[in-house]
């Protein structure tokens, strides 16, 4: 009962190692080891669940009810599923790149950038539907029995009980959540997907033809000519005449006298589609930006607060750009519009706290860098709390800091290694 909860379970994880669990699988009925249990599953999805969503863009917080008509068509697709009693959630991210994606236990994104390709809410319930059986049918969790995401099934239990301080995994949250997004779960995943997805989709009384037409939008798509952004979806779900092909049969043999719920789609859609210049002049700002035409940024992400000043990431890009511009004054007002406008996205804070602590205001600084740990825990934050423990004089605290960056894959590793061989000679790193 003492045993620390962190070690704890990782006990139960390797013992669960040793123990083959045979069981059917929920979804398809087919018999199949499994190691990682329901408990499990919903566990990993719940923990990496906010460091997905804050390393892609963050909740698309400006538009509630097109937030709430996902959830509804997502539940009612969920409900008719052989696991209708899972945890399920579904958001929308604040990201341009058509994607979408689902974690173990019922956990669902779908990114601003691919409702844009969809017409109708048939085409939505394909996707969702899609997502929600890769979910049910624990295409995830088995990539970790596999051993492709063992490591990250145990660095997440690392994530899930950091909390308190500084532990060393709690660094990878956005590896982390990056890598079980861009999950590849294989052909006959992605055909079970479609097939299951779409009894899902009949059973809640859509028209198949949605999920046919997708399908082949995407095919489309992957050609010769396709938009930049499509790679993140195309890699986790390759498009294929081979799917569409399958869709057809399915649809042939469920019948498609569903409704396709066109209007009720457009209607929640009008008002994020009316922005889309808006978002439109934002990304080529985020091109501009990362391409260092900074100047070129700032009058895109005018262009696009023009458009829509609601919008937080907008007055964010405005912020770095006049960060890099050599205006901190300016770069101040926008981050703080862009935090007054969107309290639950790291990315401001991150920017914000950055620009303090170089300009020596070092408790705005801590607040705002903590903040940004607190929803996502990034290299920078975490050693610019470790700079500025360290100008404060409590060494104790800036080591604990500068020694998860020390041992992290980032860029200001080797400085970590560096300040801490420096404040504590015996903790045996080298200076440089
Ligand atoms: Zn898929």
């Amino acid at each position: 009962m003492n045993t620390p909860r962190s070690l704890h379970t990782l006990l139960a994880a390797a013992a669960a190692l040793l123990v083959c669990g045979c069981d059917v699988n929920p979804v398809t009925g087919s018999s199949e080891l499994s190691f990682v249990s329901e408990q499990d599953e919903i566990r990993i999805g719940q923990a990496q669940y906010g460091p997905s969503q804050q390393s892609q863009g963050g909740v698309l917080t400006l538009y509630p009810e097109l937030n709430a008509y996902v959830s509804r068509v997502g539940m009612s697709l969920a409900r008719v599923s052989e696991r209708p009693e899972l945890p399920y959630e579904f958001v929308i991210l604040d990201n341009s790149v058509p994607n979408a994606w689902a974690l173990p236990g019922g956990k669902i994104a779908v990114n601003r950038g691919l409702l844009y390709e969809l017409e109708d809410e048939a085409q939505l319930a394909a996707v969702l539907g899609h997502e929600i059986v890769h979910a049910a049918a624990r295409h995830g969790a088995k990539q970790q029995e596999k051993g492709t995401l063992l490591n990250i099934g145990l660095a997440v239990i690392g994530v899930a009980t950091a909390g308190t301080g500084m532990q060393d995994l709690a660094m990878q949250g956005a590896q982390l959540g990056g890598a079980l997004v861009q999950t590849r779960y294989g052909r006959d995943a992605e055909l079970e997907s479609d097939r299951y997805g779409m009894q899902y989709m009949a059973r809640a009384g859509y028209d198949l033809q949605g999920a046919v037409a997708l399908q082949q939008r995407f095919v489309q798509l992957s050609g010769s000519q396709q938009p930049a952004g499509y790679g993140a979806l195309f890699a986790s779900h390759p498009p294929s005449q081979e799917r569409v092909d399958a869709n057809l049969r399915t649809a042939a043999k469920l019948g498609t006298t569903g409704r396709d719920g066109r209007a009720e789609f457009q209607r929640a859609m009008a008002a994020l589609k009316r922005d889309r210049p808006a978002y439109a002049a934002h990304a080529k700002g985020m091109t501009a930006m990362s391409q260092n035409r900074y100047a070129e940024a700032l009058k895109y992400s005018r262009e696009a607060i023009r458009l829509q000043d609601r919008e937080a990431q907008f007055h964010e890009l405005a912020g770095a750009a006049q960060l890099r511009l050599d205006q901190p004054a300016e770069a101040i007002k926008s981050l703080n519009r862009a935090v007054a406008l969107n309290q639950s996205y790291y990315r401001p804070y991150l920017t914000r706290g950055m620009l303090h602590l170089k300009r020596g205001n070092l408790d705005v600084a801590k607040q705002d860098l903590s903040v940004a740990n607190r929803l996502l825990p990034t290299a920078d934050a975490t050693f610019g709390l470790g700079e500025i423990a360290q100008r404060e004089g409590d060494v104790e605290t800036a080591l604990r800091y500068y020694d998860p960056v020390a041992r992290s894959q980032s860029p200001l590793a080797p400085e970590a290694r560096n300040r801490i061989a420096r404040l504590n000679p015996g903790s045996g790193y080298q200076r440089q």
